[in-house]
């Protein structure tokens, strides 16, 4: 890769709200923007250009064209990053896949429907192959750029691969299975601190599915505390739709 190496960002059915958080990253950002050049960011700046190594791509993929435009990005690019629970795991976007294409076209585009010709959403991994997966919805902007600095150092980023409970107990929280609540945390890569159980919610799985996740033990428990499988599904599908994990 060149010494400065060149960085465009894309995107595909998504709200970009993983671009702002790169956007919003300040003072760390420009420490980032010592080491690259930016070529295409369509959230801070004008001008593009198809001459850059690393690709940062948002969005899941739901149309036919989003496709070929994948395709060429791949090609053109060094490294492929997927930023974002849409590109990672196809996110809030793969809540469609369940309804249905004439629902769901009819929905969004009404009697102009077969004008736009839509699909099941599906992360980028469905469609290249992508090198780095940055996760979450949003993303975090501590850990982008962390990982941003360990490609440029030429690692293999890092990431945890066990669940949000981990952090979960090491922030103190009360599981919110104790309190009659369903919680994803038991199956969904940590790294996010489990700031939404801190917060007082519960995990939704946006960073998707831990590798050593224990699907069996995680039915045992939602099954010890009286989560039946419809209420299991609705909320696997909020974020985990693509994973077609059997709980
Ligand atoms: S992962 Fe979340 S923040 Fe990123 S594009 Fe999708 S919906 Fe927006
Ligand atoms: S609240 Fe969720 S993340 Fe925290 S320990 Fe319980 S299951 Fe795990
Ligand atoms: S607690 Fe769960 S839903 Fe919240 S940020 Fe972490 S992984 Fe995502």
């Amino acid at each position: 890769m060149a010494a400065k190496p060149k960085i465009a960002f894309f995107d595909f059915a998504g709200c970009e709200g993983d671009q702002l958080q790169v956007a919003n990253l300040e003072e760390k950002l420009l420490d980032i923007l010592e080491h690259v050049e930016v070529v295409s960011f369509r959230e801070v700046h004008t001008g593009h250009s198809d001459n850059y190594d690393i690709a940062f791509v948002e969005g899941s993929i739901t149309r036919p064209q989003d496709e070929a435009r994948l395709k060429e990005i791949r090609a053109n690019a060094k490294v492929l990053v997927a930023l974002g629970a849409c590109a990672t795991i196809g996110g809030v976007n793969c809540i469609k896949n369940f309804l249905g294409r004439d629902v769901y076209s009819e929905n969004v585009y009404g009697t102009r429907a077969r004008w736009y010709p839509t699909y099941e959403a599906r992360p980028l991994k469905a469609v290249v192959k992508v090198d780095v997966e940055i996760h979450g919805c949003p993303i975090d902007r501590g850990e982008f750029a962390r990982i941003v600095k360990e490609m440029l150092l030429g690692r293999v980023p890092w990431l945890p691969d066990y669940p949000v409970c981990v952090e979960c107990k090491k922030a103190g929280n009360v599981c919110r299975y104790h309190l009659g609540r369903m919680c994803l945390g038991i199956i969904t890569r940590a790294g996010c601190n489990a700031c939404c159980v801190t917060e007082g919610a519960q995990c939704w799985g946006c960073r998707g599915l831990a590798p050593s996740a224990n699907l069996d033990a995680a039915r045992e428990v939602m099954d010890q505390h009286g989560f039946d499988r419809k209420h299991v599904q609705d909320l696997m599908r909020f974020f985990l739709g693509d994973t077609s994990a059997p709980l």
